[in-house]
């Protein structure tokens, strides 16, 4: 299932480099995103999703900098082509950014301009992609309407991004971001402003349109309850870097690190009491120049090792292909043994 592979980032580092000192947004990350499969990256705010986003799309605002790493994009010839090496506003990334890479953001009002209709503005993304006079450009940006589900395509073309729920406007966004029939799809955080329904609709269209087109989606959120109805593959990240990563089952049935733990026991249960805390992570993620030292999830682990993950990083443990865990609890045979111990 790996092998139809996309999108290939490896060790990708981004920085903001400022006169006070580094902050590193992300720290050596590295994942596949293969066609027709979801690559969910989750964790808290402030772990590094929406750089890791904007770096493969080279939209990072300065003064972030792509310092080290590969972002291997497959052509449709099958040639890979490394995007850190092009440049961010040249003709190859702005071909990337409107026709193989599609983006959709949680805030679609940020992402239309709210003086130009929805027609116009779709119109322009199909033109800009293919050869089409402004009619046929037009009923082109009306099926696409249709196919994400609005329920007055022709009238809606006609309407301003801020004339519509909100509901409607991501379903115009998504038919924005498809204009190109572009091969990935990036979602980041596409439903957190939604209410539940409509949150659920919009999933279910983003998987519907998935297996029609056989589309690479990356879909970026903190809710893991989104990870578990979507994802095949898995990126946990804290703090920049990514702390365990496998298939869904893995991280829903076996996870292993402790941040992620954390997180699936701060998920309501669905047979929980209406009225029951759920356990919250201790403390929160401090900001990327605070950098823990050791194990960066150290301060809020209650499986911390004093001596040792507070002063070593760990190293990554790789049980199975696409497996990883990055924890010392994990890797070592004697090490392994005694926290089983520790945990039965
Ligand atoms: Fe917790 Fe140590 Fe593992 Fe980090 S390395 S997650 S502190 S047990």
């Amino acid at each position: 299932m790996r092998t139809d592979r996309l999108l290939s980032v490896r060790n990708l580092k981004t920085y903001f480099l400022a006169d006070e000192g580094v902050t590193k947004a992300v720290d050596g990350v590295s994942f596949d995103v293969s066609a027709g499969r979801t690559l969910g990256i989750v964790g808290e705010s402030g772990c590094g999703k929406s750089v890791t986003a904007l770096s493969i799309l080279r939209i990072v605002d300065d003064p972030g900098r792509i310092v080290d790493g590969e972002i291997l994009l497959t052509k449709n010839d099958g040639t890979p082509v490394d995007l850190v090496t092009q440049r961010p506003n040249g003709k190859f990334m702005r071909s990337v950014r409107g026709g193989e890479i599609g983006l959709v953001f949680q805030e679609p009002m940020t992402s239309f301009s709210p003086v130009h209709t929805i027609g116009n503005q779709l119109t322009e993304a199909i033109r800009l992609h293919e050869r089409l006079n402004k009619a046929e450009a037009r009923e082109r940006a009306a099926d696409l309407l249709t196919m994400v589900g609005i329920p007055r395509p022709a009238a809606t073309l006609d309407q301003y991004s801020w004339e519509l729920s909100g509901g409607l406007r991501q379903r115009a966004m998504i038919a924005h971001a498809l204009a190109p029939d572009p091969r990935l799809l990036i979602a980041d955080e596409p439903t957190t402003a939604l209410d539940v329904t409509t949150q659920a609709q919009i999933l279910d269209l983003m998987m519907s349109l998935q297996e029609e087109r056989s589309m690479a989606i990356m879909l970026i959120t903190h809710d893991l309850g989104v990870i578990a109805e979507t994802a095949d593959d898995v990126v946990v990240m804290y703090l920049g870097r990514e702390v365990e990563q496998g298939s869904v089952e893995n991280i829903f049935y076996d996870p292993q690190h402790p941040y992620t733990r954390a997180l699936l026991r701060s998920i309501p249960a669905l047979d929980a009491a209406p009225k029951a805390k759920l356990p919250a992570i201790t403390g929160s993620v401090p900001h990327p120049f605070d950098r823990p030292s050791g194990c960066s999830f150290h301060p809020r682990c209650s499986e911390a090792i004093e001596g040792l993950c507070d002063i070593e990083e760990p190293e990554t443990w790789r049980p199975a292909e696409g497996r990883e865990v990055v924890c010392h609890l994990f890797g070592d045979r004697e090490m392994a043994v005694s926290i089983e111990g520790r945990r039965s």
